[in-house]
């Protein structure tokens, strides 16, 4: 809802932050995203059939084809075929078994613990070994670690003592190695992720309170197939400009995720990245209708393989479908389920002024909660493109939901409590830089 006519508020903004003329005057247009379809393709990407958008049972393609069929039914147009920008990737993938026994007792995975993103297979019982946090301090400790014999061993340790190996010399972690199966211990949250390295041997994050204490003997049991050459792909369509079609402002979000770990658990993904997909289709849907029509082409990248590093994002930026430099801004959706709290704005410190108009949009409107500016990160698909000069927001929603990467990223724990907020912070934002001066 406005709280002034719009035209107070777009001439107000217009003044000031632009200093650009009445001609620029928004067209009222049809406002406002359909926050029906909204839930049902955030559902639709993380139900089980998409197998967690991943690489295991072609879940990634799925979610693809899915998009690019909403995309049809929008009449986007294509750089190329289909939508599609296919680029190969190396991949570890769990498509098989996935169990962990400790004294005989089943462990729930997903639940009590999950595969490190580089974990290699094998089939192994053991006795348990403790690491001895004595290597970290004391010398002879750590040399009796190290002519330890730990073939045959499932290796034990902490996460803080995890993360302390990679401190010492690299003996220690070539140590480490030669153990049969290796399980970090983690306080707080189970957290996957997705990586283009095997180890040679199944590597496990187990929830700390999951674990039976004066365990004896563990049984793990891990498939791993490191996919090379797998066919990943963007999918990508636009709006065609009124005035300036060579000129684009651009909407992105991966639609990846995490994919599958075993036969019967599948990352979900519907704060990561649904919710900012299904916002991208959305924005889709607003600019598709003739009377939205932009005066700036507008672009929609629905990225693959980001939780893999960036990869869809990264293949785009070396091997654009136009110049980068026709790019007159990005913005960035991922994880848009949330906001009780309002959004962060990466980049929002680097760009001033068009976090200030970002400000001015919502001190006028009330859209969010808040919107607070942050400095680059390295964390979602605009950070190839600032680093290539194209200026780039991320939007993403704070507050609600603590689960990421994990089994409980699911819709029903999505109030969507800023989508309609960032949607129209989004479009407002477009309108207002569209109307500006080349
Ligand atoms: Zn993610």
């Amino acid at each position: 809802m406005l709280t002034l006519p719009a035209s107070v508020v777009f001439r107000r903004l217009l003044g000031l932050s632009m200093g650009i003329g009445l001609g620029a005057a928004v067209a009222p247009g049809a406002l406002g995203q359909d926050m029906g379809r909204a839930r049902t393709t955030i559902t639709t990407l993380a139900a089980p059939k998409m197998h967690g958008r991943g690489y295991v049972k072609k879940g990634e393609k799925k979610a693809a084809d899915y998009i690019q069929s909403r995309f049809k039914e929008l009449g986007l147009r294509s750089f190329a075929p289909g939508y599609a920008q296919p680029f190969p990737i190396t991949v570890n993938t769990f498509p098989g078994r996935c169990a962990l026994l400790v004294d005989g007792r089943q462990l729930e995975p997903g639940a009590d613990f999950i595969l490190e993103p580089a974990s290699g297979g094998g089939r192994i019982t053991g006795p348990i070994t403790v690491l001895d946090t004595l290597i970290f301090t004391d010398e002879a400790a750590g040399q009796r670690f190290l002519v330890r014999p730990l073939q045959n061993q499932v290796l034990l340790l902490r996460q803080r003592d995890a993360d302390r190996i990679r401190t010492l010399p690299d003996a220690f972690a070539q140590h480490l190695n030669q153990a049969a199966a290796v399980l970090t211990l983690v306080p707080d949250k189970l957290t996957a992720s997705v990586t283009d390295q095997q180890l040679r041997q199944p590597r496990l994050q187990v929830l700390a309170r999951s674990w039976p204490s004066k365990s004896q003997q563990a049984t793990v049991q891990v498939d791993a197939v490191l996919a090379t050459n797998y066919p990943a792909r963007n999918i990508i369509g636009y709006v065609p400009g009124r005035i300036q079609p060579d000129s684009f402002l651009v909407v992105s979000a991966h639609y990846d995720h995490l994919g599958r770990m075993g036969k019967s658990v599948y990352f979900p993904g519907a704060n990561d990245n649904a919710s900012g997909t299904a916002l991208l289709l959305e924005l889709a849907a607003h600019y598709a209708k003739p009377e939205n029509q932009p005066a700036h082409s507008v672009v929609f990248m629905a990225f693959g393989a980001e939780e893999a590093g960036l990869l869809g994002s990264s293949y785009f930026v070396q091997h654009p479908l136009f110049p980068l430099a026709r790019i007159r801004f990005l913005i960035n959706l991922d994880l848009e389920g949330t906001g009780q709290d309002g959004v962060t704005v990466v980049n929002g410190r680097t760009l001033e002024k068009p976090f200030k108009l970002l400000e001015e949009i919502n001190a006028q409107r009330h859209l969010l909660a808040s919107i607070v500016p942050r400095g680059r990160a390295a964390n979602s698909d605009h950070y190839p493109f600032s680093e290539q000069g194209v200026p780039s927001f991320f939007i993403y929603t704070r507050g609600g939901s603590k689960a990421y990467h994990d089994v409980y990223d699911r819709p029903e724990n999505l109030p969507l409590t800023a989508f309609s907020g960032v949607f129209q912070l989004v479009t407002t934002y477009f309108q207002l830089i569209s109307g500006s001066k080349q």
